[in-house]
């Protein structure tokens, strides 16, 4: 079994790699850039995210908050409504917090220094890996998915690409060979070797500028590497969500301390328990007195480590609503305003059949 040691693969491809790059490079919107609040903007969105989707989301988002200076002044709501579908929304809370934090610290200008970057808010060793290397041409590593397939290959390395350790001494490899001058190319060519040519099943090799250097392909494992241990399946988390409207509003929670999709408003939502009814369990989580349940549908929605299996009921007030700091009626026309993620757009896609929903435009990204 080869393990990740020499490096030698991956030395010897720095070279074709470029020139293959400046060829066949993809015209993306943030290649056009050496800004780094820009660059940074679409690396945040870029995780976990296609680049097809990306794209819009980027322009969107620089049309809203152009400089680093405007996304700092936003409020958390106006962030998030403009990040509303690209999901895992934890990355538009830490970007706006760490545009905060450059704007009191270093009067607004981002930082060029790597440790310094580390310490932001939603930056890893990738991101400011990224920032560094395309921003600065600073000669960081940058190891995303991509780029830990590649150099695996290269390498002809069995090692679990799921282990943290993998992923360092993929960096250790990576970092003496970034070429000076060139550090922001290489990470790009790197990236985008992964993303069109070096792809996770049945990798392009006979259209590879790396061929003669891959010791996978010399050995036939080009489809068995890397090695990746399997993830454990995500929870089934089986819900009941409550649709209450009234006089042309709707009724939302805003999920202010959750853990999952907190800050986002959402549907009052109970997990299933024992055979306590829906309106019993509502009736405990938010002190709301329910009548007259109809079945309106069921939804669902995959989170990395849960799914949640929504059964959808609409209710009437019994009795008038508690108060409430997170509790609010909402007008159905001003819904877009509002920071309501995917999982509950699939929920108020269930009433556009519903009567008087039709000309509601609820964005279903
Ligand atoms: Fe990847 Fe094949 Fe190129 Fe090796 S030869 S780097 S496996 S595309």
């Amino acid at each position: 079994m080869e393990n990740l040691q020499t490096g030698e693969g991956a030395k010897a491809s720095v070279g074709p790699l470029l020139e293959w790059y400046r060829k066949n490079q993809r015209d993306l919107p943030w290649r056009h850039t050496t800004d780094p609040y820009k660059i940074w903007i679409s690396e945040i969105m870029l995780q976990q995210t296609r680049v097809d989707t990306v794209i819009q989301y980027y322009r969107r988002f620089l049309e809203r908050f152009g400089t680093l200076r405007e996304l700092a002044g936003a409020s958390a709501q106006d962030v998030l409504a403009v990040w509303k579908g690209l999901g895992y929304y934890s990355r538009a809370l830490n970007l706006q917090k760490a545009a905060q934090q450059v704007v009191e610290r270093y009067d607004g200008v981002f930082p060029r220094d790597y440790e310094v970057l580390r310490q932001l808010p939603g930056i890893g060793d990738y991101t400011a890996g990224a920032i560094a290397s395309i921003a600065f041409n600073q000669p960081y590593p940058a190891v995303d998915g991509n780029v830990l397939r590649v150099i695996c290959r290269l390498e002809g390395s069995e090692d679990d690409i799921s282990q943290s350790r993998t992923k360092k001494r993929v960096a250790d490899i990576v970092c003496p060979i970034i070429p000076k001058d060139h550090a922001g190319e290489f990470t790009q060519a790197m990236m985008e070797l992964g993303a069109l040519v070096c792809i996770p099943l049945a990798p392009l090799c006979g259209h590879c500028p790396v061929q003669s250097f891959c010791a996978a392909y010399r050995t036939g494992r080009q489809n068995e590497l890397p090695v990746k241990k399997k993830k454990e399946a995500p929870r089934i988390v089986p819900c009941w969500v409550a649709v209450l409207r009234e006089n042309g509003k709707i009724f939302l929670e805003f999920r202010k301390n959750d853990r999952l999709l907190g800050q986002l408003w959402g549907l009052p939502i109970v997990e299933k328990k024992d055979s306590r009814s829906p309106a019993q369990l509502l009736e405990e989580k938010y002190g709301l007195r329910l009548k007259n349940a109809r079945k309106l549908g069921s939804a669902s929605h995959v989170f990395s480590h849960q799914i949640w299996k929504m059964d959808v009921f609409t209710f009437a007030l019994a009795e008038p609503m508690p108060h409430s700091d997170v509790l609010h009626w909402v007008e159905e026309e001003e819904l877009e305003r509002y920071a309501v993620p995917t999982a509950f757009q699939r929920v108020l896609k269930l009433l556009h059949s519903d009567n008087g929903w039709e000309q509601l435009e609820i964005s279903l990204e």
